[in-house]
């Protein structure tokens, strides 16, 4: 069993609230939203960042934000959205499994990204 939590997570060993998945990714509300509706797409197969990610999953998982971010705009009625995905400690990673946020904003919120 992979220590990876979001490995666990994104192959179903740890339940999770799951808003999409198919064979390559699972989409997950966010422990601890920045926002109403924060998610997170997770391949997998674990990468711990961008540098390690297979270019073809690099390409879905933009993919997969932008139809994520369609939905979400329309089922929460968002005003903005931010589309984050940091690498390194220095740049606020904090889960060293590739991830990417969604993050759904609302005129006037006060979200930090
Ligand atoms: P990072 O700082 O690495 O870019 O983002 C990690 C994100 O994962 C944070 O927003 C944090 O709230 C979220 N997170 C950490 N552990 C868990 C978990 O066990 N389940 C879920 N759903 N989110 C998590
Ligand atoms: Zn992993």
């Amino acid at each position: 069993m992979s220590e990876c939590i979001f490995c666990r997570i994104a192959n179903g060993e740890i339940p999770s609230a799951t808003l999409y998945e198919d064979d390559d990714f699972r989409v997950i509300l966010d422990l601890g939203p920045a926002s109403k509706g924060h998610a997170l797409i997770l391949p997998k197969s674990h990468a711990a960042n961008i540098y390690e990610l297979p270019d073809e999953l690099a390409g879905k998982a933009m993919v997969l934000a932008k139809k994520m971010a369609g939905r979400m705009t329309e089922a929460l009625e968002c005003d903005g959205f931010n589309i984050v995905q940091n690498n390194g400690e220095v740049a606020g990673q904090t889960v060293f499994h590739f991830h990417m946020h969604l993050i759904p904003r609302y005129e006037g919120d006060q979200v930090n990204v």
